[in-house]
């Protein structure tokens, strides 16, 4: 009785969160809140790798981290080998040395099998520098549900857990709607993120409350309309491969 209630539940929150152009309420949840329903489990199936299509912008192909910088500038000194880069624990963020605004990214990752909670695998996508898609071995780790795998963190958990284990390659596809902003730098429209993990729908169409911060939820802040893609260092070797972008504001662009 009481799995079957849980299963109601997952439903009900499920069906809450994911229609089209609803916005799941923060109402009643606080930052971080533990008690926070956990996401349901769905286990993905069969391959997960993506091949970037023909206009798509190669951010990370396996051979050389020609596209990265750390943050302030510095060549990127993440381990590379075996076509794939790893975070040197402490070394700092890396950034895309190109900037976006709106885009469909492809990225590939893996966590480390070590730690708990928050301090296994942590690392995450930074869409503009500025709004995190968590990246976290979430798979028998729990902690708080907005700061999970696949969270838009502080903000959204996932619809679903869709983790595989540590050390076994996962993937993301992110659709990232730039905010937009007036020109006395008021917030005109705010960011939209759709996030599909291990190929399973997990953000659905959801509207930022602003940029990512760790327990508070500041509001929008005036930035440029491009950014760089920054990958996170948060002191474990996280691992990456196969990252491609497609430039969404450009998208007439096409090499045939
Ligand atoms: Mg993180």
């Amino acid at each position: 009785m009481i799995k079957l209630t849980i299963i109601f539940l997952s439903i009900a929150v499920i069906s809450a969160s994911s229609g089209f152009g609803q916005v799941p309420s923060l109402d009643d949840w606080d930052v971080h809140d533990l008690d926070r329903p956990q996401p349901p489990i769905v286990s993905p199936r069969g391959h997960l790798t993506s091949s970037p299509p023909s206009d798509a912008i190669i951010l990370f192909d396996g051979t050389n981290l020609e596209e990265w910088t750390h943050t302030n500038g510095a060549p990127a000194t993440w381990v590379l080998t075996d076509g794939y880069m790893e975070v040197a624990p402490g070394s700092g963020t890396l950034q895309s040395k190109r900037s976006f605004g709106d885009v469909q990214l492809h990225i590939e990752w893996a966590t480390p099998n070590s730690g708990t909670g928050q301090d296994s695998g942590n690392s995450g996508v930074y869409l503009m520098s500025t709004y995190e898609v968590q990246i976290l071995n979430s798979y028998s780790n729990q902690t708080y549900p907005d700061g999970q795998a696949a969270s838009l963190y502080g903000q959204y958990p996932p619809l679903v857990n869709a983790s595989l284990p540590p050390l076994e390659w996962q993937s993301y596809d992110i659709i990232f709607r730039r905010p937009h902003f007036n020109d006395d730098g008021s917030l005109k429209r705010p960011a939209i993120v759709t996030v599909l993990h291990n190929g399973i729908l997990v953000q659905d169409n959801i509207v930022l409350t602003g940029p990512t911060d760790h327990r508070s939820r500041p509001p929008y802040r005036l930035h440029d309309d491009k950014l760089p893609i920054l990958l996170q260092d948060h002191n474990e070797p996280t691992r990456f491969r196969n990252i491609w972008v497609r430039d969404l504001e450009n998208s007439s662009t096409t090499d045939g």
